[in-house]
């Protein structure tokens, strides 16, 4: 018997918690061993003053169950209000989101071929860690930072969660032909993983004319691992042309925690009429139970929801004149669910799937050679016309004989020496030092800074170049 299990839920904001009775409703239905720890987040907690969004006894009951069934929330505009999404997942260290996507036809009516795939996407990195500086008048950056253990990690993830829902191919998705360092190392661990798991097709694309291939040939896919902005703009176009983002839910994983929840919002313009589709959040659940090990149940919700779908009882957003036969609330929606708990759709096939948990151990880092062989300084300047080759000629005059000065860039092109008049010039350059004989350390970096600002420049920034294991790990600017 499987055992009695204690989950965390929220009922969130608009139609939240219509949602949220109807799925609970449905689990308690069908039986399913659960039993149900309810915490307020959203927009009554932001009202109150917490800009969080989530109270400090909530992440209490969050750490203390294993599994947490959140409903959409509303953050209010305005008044520096975090999004509670981002800060759950980057508290409880969620790497990894799951979207299942798939068509529904003729239900949800698809602009594209039939398919069901299962995005994987890397949920704590990437310039979705939004680190991001303005230092000039002109130029704002962000940092894209990827992990090695990072990368690990998803792509693991991605292979064993295909070995356990039996799933045949995985296929990574980078831009490694231009971020030969972040995303080049992403692709590199893919190759290297994908050979412990050869009963799997493992395949790479580069995300752009990969996401060309999802949209003209979904079918193509089964599941697709890839970093975190890459995978969230992908995530969302698939949903939007199965047409299923009012059905499909999603999931955050970490090891022993997880978060499941909808993948629409909390739609203000429908709450409180009985009419959102409650399907969302259910997918959402039918997850959750999968990651509980409670398969048997999450198949016969799904296998009852399907089967209320393809009789054609439908909630107005899904309702079609000529192929809907009732169009029902909320819930009506769910009463007709639960009616149909151990019955089976006659044509929607209900993909089986026994899934156990997603265990894998990592592999021990390899501590690599570092050695420091240069520095890019970054300055705010605009004077002289913004003529590089003054700039090149008083930085020349400045560097002593620890440091050959190689080059400058603007917004990573080359522009000195041999500066093309046609290059935009903005107000960030870049001064690239490398040592000109031997060993240099961080003292000599500081001295070099010194001089530098003594002569009345403004350093807005320093990147430290390294080799490791003798091999460079930095990226050469463009016309280097
Ligand atoms: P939304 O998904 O809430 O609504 C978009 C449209 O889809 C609306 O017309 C809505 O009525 C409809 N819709 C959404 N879910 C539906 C359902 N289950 N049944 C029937 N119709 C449905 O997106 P939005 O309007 O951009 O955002 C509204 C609020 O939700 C915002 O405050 C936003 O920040 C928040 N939001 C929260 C989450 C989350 O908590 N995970 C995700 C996205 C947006």
């Amino acid at each position: 018997m499987t055992e009695m299990q204690t989950i965390t839920i929220a009922k969130g904001d608009g139609i939240g918690p219509e949602i949220m009775d109807s799925t609970i409703k449905i689990l308690k239905a069908s039986g399913v061993p659960l039993q149900y720890e309810e915490i307020d987040v959203g927009e009554k907690v932001y009202l109150s003053g917490n800009t969080t969004g989530i109270s400090e006894e909530a992440w209490a009951t969050i750490r203390k169950n294993k599994a947490f069934l959140k409903a959409p929330i509303t953050t209010p505009q305005g008044g520096g209000y975090k999004s509670l999404n981002v800060t759950i997942r980057k508290t409880l260290g969620l790497y990894a989101n799951v979207r299942p996507c798939k068509t529904f036809r003729p239900f949800i009516p698809a602009s594209c071929k039939d398919f069901d795939m299962v995005i994987v996407r890397e949920n704590e990195e990437d310039l979705y860690a939004g680190i991001e500086y303005q230092q000039t008048n002109e130029a704002i950056e962000a940092i894209k930072l990827i992990s090695k253990p990072g990368s690990e990690r998803i792509i693991r993830y991605a292979f064993e969660y295909a070995k356990v829902y039996g799933r045949k191919k995985v296929t990574c998705m980078s831009k490694d032909n231009i971020m030969k360092h972040t995303d080049g190392m992403f692709h590199a661990t893919f190759k290297q993983i994908a050979k412990e798991y050869p009963e799997i097709e493992a395949e790479h694309s580069i995300i752009d004319i990969g996401s060309a291939r999802i949209a003209a040939n979904p079918e193509d896919f089964d599941v697709i691992v890839t970093l975190n902005l890459y995978g969230d703009i992908v995530s969302d176009i698939m949903a939007q042309v199965a047409g299923s983002v009012g059905v499909s839910g999603s999931s955050n994983v970490a090891d022993g925690r997880a978060m499941f929840e909808a993948i629409h919002g909390s739609a203000p313009d429908i709450a409180g009429q009985d009419i959102a589709n409650p399907c969302g959040l259910l997918h959402g659940a039918i997850l959750m139970l999968d990651y509980l090990g409670m398969s048997d149940y999450a198949r016969k919700i799904e296998s009852a929801a399907l089967c209320t779908m393809e009789e054609g009882i439908h909630t107005a957003d899904l309702y079609q004149e000529g192929i809907s036969t009732r169009k029902v609330g909320t819930k009506e929606f769910t009463q007709a669910v639960i009616e149909r708990l151990g019955k089976s759709p006659k044509n929607i096939k209900v993909r089986s799937r026994n899934a156990s948990a997603i265990n894998f151990k990592m592999s021990e880092l390899i501590k690599e050679e570092k050695t420091l062989i240069g520095v890019d300084l970054y300055l705010d300047w605009s004077e002289d016309g913004r003529d590089a080759g003054v700039l090149g000629d008083a930085i020349t005059g400045l560097t002593s004989d620890k440091f050959s000065f190689d080059l400058i860039t603007n917004r990573g092109v080359k522009v000195w020496p041999g500066t093309m008049p046609e290059t935009y010039r903005s107000d960030q350059w870049r001064l690239r030092f490398k040592s000109a004989n031997g060993k240099i350390n961080n003292n000599d970096i500081i001295n070099l800074m010194s001089k530098v600002t003594e002569a009345g420049y403004d350093i807005v920034k320093t990147d430290n170049l390294y080799n490791f294991n003798g091999k460079r790990a930095y990226s050469l600017a463009q016309g280097e």
